[in-house]
Order: C-alpha cells, then sequence, then structure tokens
C-alpha cells in the first residue's frame, strides 16, 4: 500500500500535548523554531498545536509539509507512512486507505 504524506498530513493532526519535545529534541531546533513552535506546560515541552495541527505544519490545497522536518522531534521520526500510528492517525482523520 502506497501511502503519500504530502497528501494526507493526518499525524500531525492531534489535541493540545500531542507530541513531547525533549532537550534533545531542542537542540536540533533553531531559536526562532523553538519560539514559534514550542510550548510549555509546567516544565513539560510540548509542540505547539493550532487549529488542530502541529504549528509547524504547512497545509495548503490538499498539500501538507513540515516547516521543520529536519529539525522535527523523535516522535516525529518514529511514524513512519505504513506504520500503526500511520494508519491510526489515518483512520482518526478518517481517511481511505485503499490508495
Ligand atoms: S506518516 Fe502516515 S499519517 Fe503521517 S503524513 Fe504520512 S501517510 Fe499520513
Ligand atoms: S513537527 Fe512536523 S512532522 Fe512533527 S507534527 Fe509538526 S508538522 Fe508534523
Amino acid at each position: 500500500m502506497h501511502f503519500d504524506c504530502q497528501t494526507c498530513g493526518a499525524c500531525c493532526y492531534g489535541p493540545e500535548e500531542y507530541v513531547a519535545v525533549t532537550a534533545v529534541d531542542l537542540c536540533r531546533m533553531s531559536t526562532p523554531q523553538q519560539a514559534r513552535y514550542v510550548s510549555k506546560t509546567g516544565d513539560r515541552l510540548f509542540l505547539k498545536m493550532v487549529h488542530g495541527h502541529c504549528a509547524a505544519l504547512h497545509a495548503r490545497q490538499d498539500h501538507f509539509s513540515c516547516r521543520m522536518y529536519g529539525a522535527r522531534p523523535q516522535p516525529c521520526k518514529l511514524v513512519e507512512p505504513g506504520s500503526r500510528e500511520c494508519l491510526t492517525a489515518r483512520q482518526r482523520r478518517r481517511m481511505s486507505d485503499v490508495d
């Protein structure tokens, strides 16, 4: 089964405190990326969510991309197309998996 992330973006949608960010993740990000895309709750860090999706997600006309792909945190890297996390995210967004 082929999954095209650029027409999907499903795993970048979620609730507040959806993706935890560690100190190691933070080190990979530039200062502007940290300011734009990371939020703090108590002493824990998360990706900032805006309108139900990660603030770093660029979504336009059914085309999706990550504004900090090279510096995305570890949990994002673990979601491989076709993985259980991917399928769950797609199901949550009610996307068809027949492509
Ligand atoms: S990993 Fe899966 S859920 Fe995430 S963008 Fe790619 S196809 Fe969509
Ligand atoms: S950092 Fe990139 S890959 Fe991770 S949730 Fe945000 S937009 Fe998606």
